[in-house]
């Protein structure tokens, strides 16, 4: 299934894309799933779309892009209470004791890097290598890292605003049906992105 899981609603203050143009726009964007990751919150769910199989058959996850001082972090799970402000180590820790999933998001970006103790001690064994954001030293320093470590590799728009939406794909591969079967597919490393 082909996803953008990085999408920011503007329940995030920087985005202004809105929940009603993610729904009417993703399917003819050739997007099969959206992952909803709002920054430092999962109050998407508080605006009346519901999480899961929507009647055109979009499949909309709700997780959330959780900031650090050591990097910001893509997180899917039972998260929708969590502390936000966690340093990196205990916030990976919480999220796998918590049967969930993380992805380091933009790990080269400037000035919100994910240091790379994190990938090192495997903290984390799954990075956004391809972001819509990304710019050509990001997208070099994560050729060095690719190379250098065992990752699963993701990628997302960043979408702030309509027109980024479904930038970047990635196939999901796999029966995914809900925010489960998303996270058992994401550790298992069941994904690919599109056009790498
Ligand atoms: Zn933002
Ligand atoms: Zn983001």
């Amino acid at each position: 299934m082909i996803f953008d899981l990085h999408v920011h609603t503007s329940s995030s203050p920087c985005s202004r894309l809105l929940v009603e143009d993610i729904l009417i726009h993703a399917v003819k964007k050739g997007l099969d799933g959206v992952c909803i990751t709002d920054h430092q919150t999962m109050d998407i769910r508080h605006t009346g779309i519901r999480e899961g199989v929507q009647e055109d058959g979009l499949l909309v996850i709700f997780g959330m892009e959780y900031e650090t001082s050591d990097g910001d972090f893509l997180i899917f799970g039972p998260f929708e209470e969590i502390q936000t402000n966690f340093p990196a180590r205990k916030l990976l820790n919480y999220v796998k004791e918590h049967d969930g999933v993380a992805i380091a998001a933009h790990p080269f970006r400037t000035g919100r890097s994910v240091k790379e103790y994190v990938i090192r001690q495997n903290l984390c064994g799954i990075i956004e290598s391809v972001n819509g954001r990304n710019s050509d030293s990001d997208n070099r320093e994560v050729k060095r890292w690719t190379s250098g470590f065992d990752l699963v590799q993701t990628g997302g728009s960043d979408a702030h605003s309509l027109e980024e939406l479904g930038k970047i794909k990635t196939d999901v591969l796999g029966k995914i049906k809900c925010r489960n079967s998303f996270i058992r597919a994401l550790k298992d490393g069941n994904v690919k992105i599109i056009g790498l």
